[in-house]
């Protein structure tokens, strides 16, 4: 399950971000995941749970933004929704296209701490 390895990343980032603040809480965390990250948001609400155990972010909120996939036609010269993620053709003319915009992310986004 590489959403834990993923999860001790981005805690450990927010734990920095922490101490370099002088924080004693965190209370929120928003992460921006795209819809091909590959990642399941099951999976990575049960990593937080873990990996946040006996840290300044256990009683933290994890918020999970998705963001959706787009790709960008040339032809068209403009960008397009893509659904699934498998197939990236173009719905005004066809076109395969390989050149996705959005929908990879795997951020941190936003940290509330106090
Ligand atoms: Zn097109």
């Amino acid at each position: 399950m590489h959403e834990v390895g993923l999860m001790t990343s981005a805690i450990d980032a927010v734990l920095d971000q922490a101490r370099i603040h002088g924080a004693k809480r965190v209370h929120r965390i928003v992460l921006r995941i795209g819809a091909l990250a590959g990642v399941e948001p099951e999976s990575l609400r049960f990593a937080f749970e873990v990996v946040t155990r006996d840290t300044l972010a256990a009683d933290a909120e994890l918020q999970v933004d998705g963001v959706p996939a787009r790709a960008y036609c040339a032809a068209c010269a403009e960008e397009f929704g893509v659904d699934g993620g498998a197939i990236m053709a173009c719905p005004r003319c066809g076109q395969f296209s390989g050149d996705l915009r959005q929908g990879r992310e795997l951020e941190l986004f936003r940290i509330e701490m106090s």
